[in-house]
């Protein structure tokens, strides 16, 4: 443990970015510290904590623009499930928001914390994944943010590919076109509240003339990066739903996911309740018609 932890706060990104520039030593950011309070090691080796609640737009942005949202990384879920563009354009994300933890939990943890943390079992991970999400990543390089996607930044279990100066300031989320898509979240877990993903599965999808126009799905806990399902989508492209076609899907689906065992559940178990929960998803959609 380090003798003396020190945290700085800035105020806004522009101090933000000065002060890593002239900062010598690597620092630890925190944001809602849901999950960094329960890495104590992390924490007691850090030296400087550099606090992202305190910078002004990353904890207050939600900009509207013609063809999409940005939002701000310091945002809490709270804030995210409470606002009513979100909940008419992104209810997929409204969804997934409300599944985490517990009000307390949604109260303090951020979306960027979520998506640096890095777990497989990360319940936005899947949900941004489909709907496109860009991540807008600190400091500006000559005005600039430098842009991935949430499977970029991912690179395995509890890693991200961030540099000791980089942050994510924003997620830019596109709106869903043409509008009105279908859209399924479900996690499973242990019990309803306070319980991490055995495994989660999001889809988004349109239909054109009764067949599927296009189709994104992504599962969560099932391997170690958040990546799409896209040799499932592929199968499903230009389909037209019925029982033996969703059957086929669900078999692709568990032949391209790579889960493991571990203390929340086993391999066969998270493949074979992937493949039906994208059953019950797909199901869902044909009965629903649009
Ligand atoms: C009781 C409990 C229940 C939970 N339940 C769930 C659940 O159901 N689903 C779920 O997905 N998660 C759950 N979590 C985990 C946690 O709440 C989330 O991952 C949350 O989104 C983390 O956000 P935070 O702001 O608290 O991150 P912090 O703890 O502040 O930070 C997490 C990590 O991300 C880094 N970081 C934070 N913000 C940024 C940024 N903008 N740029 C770069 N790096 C950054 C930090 O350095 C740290 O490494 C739970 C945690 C607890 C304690």
């Amino acid at each position: 443990m380090t003798d003396r932890i020190d945290i700085i706060s800035p105020v806004n990104l522009a101090q933000l970015d000065h002060i890593l520039e002239k900062l010598r030593k690597p620092a630890t950011y925190v944001a809602g510290a849901t999950d960094i309070m329960v890495q104590k090691s992390r924490w007691e080796q850090a030296g400087t904590l550099i606090d992202l609640r305190t910078v002004q737009e990353l904890v207050s942005t939600l900009e509207i623009g013609p063809e999409g949202i940005l939002i701000g990384a310091a945002l809490s879920f709270t804030d995210i499930i409470r606002y009513r563009i979100i909940q008419e354009k992104f209810p997929i994300l409204v969804e997934s928001c409300r599944q985490i933890g517990s009000v307390q939990i949604q109260n303090r943890a951020t979306l960027g914390g979520n998506i640096a943390n890095a777990s497989p079992a990360g319940d936005t991970l899947p949900v941004l994944a489909v709907l496109n999400a860009e991540l807008w990543i600190g400091p500006r390089l000559k005005d600039n943010f430098t842009k991935m996607s949430v499977d970029e930044i991912m690179t395995g279990p509890g890693k991200n590919c961030l540099q000791p100066n980089q942050y994510i300031a924003y997620i830019y989320l596109p709106f869903p076109e043409p509008t009105d898509p279908f859209w399924y979240f479900r996690k499973v877990g242990q019990r309803y509240s306070m319980a991490i993903s055995k495994l989660s599965l999001a889809v988004l999808g349109w239909k054109h003339n009764n067949h599927i126009r296009e189709i994104r799905i992504c599962a969560g806990s099932v391997s170690p990066r958040i990546k799409r399902a896209v040799l499932t989508e592929k199968l499903l492209s230009n389909q037209e739903l019925n029982s033996k076609v969703i059957e086929k899907a669900a078999t692709q689906l568990m032949k391209e996911i790579k889960p493991i065992t571990d203390i929340r559940s086993t391999h066969n178990y998270r493949k074979s309740t992937a493949g039906r929960l994208l059953q019950e998803s797909l199901s869902t959609w044909a009965r629903a018609g649009k």
